[in-house]
């Protein structure tokens, strides 16, 4: 494939498409849509608005209808219920039509002015610009810590490497989304399927607000498990892992297996040693009903593949001139 520069030689201009993935943001939605349109307004490009409302139990749907009834650029995509995250940035993926895509949280922690300094970037030639936070104000210390920490995990683990402290805040060219859309998996860890693509990627610091109102919707139970689905979908570590103690467990079992035919042949205390067989024993249950769950993980997950459902469903679409019909599940077939 060519790859060019992104920006025109003349002066047509370009569409540009923003996701907002909202689930219970009745609070912050209108706020959010004034915010945005008001930086998209300055950048002199065709644009649409791509909300996709993750199956929210509040007004939110209510609300973004009447949005779109007096802004046609601003387009909903109603999943039939909560999805998640990652499941509704990728169905607004599969239905934005624009040369170049940004996906931004509906709850204004992402600044729609940063969305500019990405643009700018992007016409330089960029393909994926990526928010990285530089600060995370009104977060909790445990939140900051925890997330922290486990950026710097999942790129210690990882085959490739996934820039540090960035969240799905990111503009991406048409060849990336293409490339997102024709990948096959269940698992979305979407900023690590947007490393893996490779392309020329850049960072962009900002410095991320507090959420301007409502609550989080990732408590520490989902943050832990998105933690374990980013892991487990870009490492095979954890497996490595039981190979290697594997290996450990074998050599000090050598080792006791000498221990114990010594003590046999050689003296006449052999009969005792209780406690080091019951401390082997448990040791020995427990390292092997650990890596029996990382195995069942794994499983688990090719189950999930393997299964082939589609990601998500639609209930409505507003502002669409083409309806969909029916869930179309990703065809790995399918062009790039
Ligand atoms: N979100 C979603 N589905 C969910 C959970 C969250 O679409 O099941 C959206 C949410 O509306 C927001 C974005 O994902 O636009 C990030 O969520 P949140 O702000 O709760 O996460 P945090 O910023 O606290 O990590
Ligand atoms: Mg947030």
């Amino acid at each position: 494939m060519l790859v060019t520069a992104n920006e025109s030689t003349d002066s047509s201009t370009h569409l540009l498409s923003v996701i907002v993935p909202c689930f219970n943001e009745e609070s912050v939605i209108e706020a959010m849509y004034q915010e945005l349109t008001f930086t998209l307004a300055k950048e002199h490009e065709d644009y649409e608005i791509l909300f996709v409302d993750d199956g929210s139990r509040d007004e939110t749907l209510r609300r973004l209808q009447t949005i779109h009834q007096a802004d046609s650029n601003a387009r909903v995509i109603a999943l039939s219920r909560n999805f998640g995250h990652q499941i509704a940035v990728t169905a607004g993926l599969e239905y934005a039509a624009g040369d170049v895509v940004v996906v931004i949280d509906a709850d204004l922690q992402d600044p729609p002015s940063v969305i500019s300094d990405m643009l700018a970037l992007w016409r330089e030639g960029t393909d994926i610009a990526y928010g990285v936070r530089t600060d995370r104000a009104g977060e909790s210390g445990f939140k900051v810590w925890t997330a922290k920490w486990f950026y710097r995990l999942i790129n210690h683990l990882s085959d490739v490497p996934i820039p540090l402290d960035t969240g799905d805040f990111r503009l991406m060219d048409r060849k990336v989304v293409d490339a997102l859309n024709a990948m096959p998996e269940r698992d979305r860890f979407v900023r690590g399927m947007s490393a893996w693509v490779g392309f020329k990627q850049d960072p962009v610091p900002y410095s991320r607000a507090p959420r301007s109102a409502g609550q989080t919707k990732y408590p520490l139970r989902s943050m832990f498990r998105f933690a374990i689905d980013g892991i487990l979908s870009f490492s095979r570590v954890p497996l490595r892992m039981a190979v290697y103690m594997g290996l450990t467990t074998s050599l000090l079992s050598l080792l006791g297996i000498l221990y114990a035919l010594s003590m046999r042949l050689f003296t006449d205390v052999w009969v005792t040693g209780w406690t080091l067989l019951f401390i082997a024993m448990l040791f020995l249950g427990g390292v092997q009903l650990l890596f029996l769950g990382v195995m069942g993980e794994y499983i688990g997950r090719i189950y999930g593949e393997v299964k082939r459902r589609p990601l998500y469903l639609v209930r409505e679409q507003m502002g669409f001139v083409k309806q969909r019909q029916g869930p179309e599940p990703i065809n790995p077939q399918r062009d790039v």
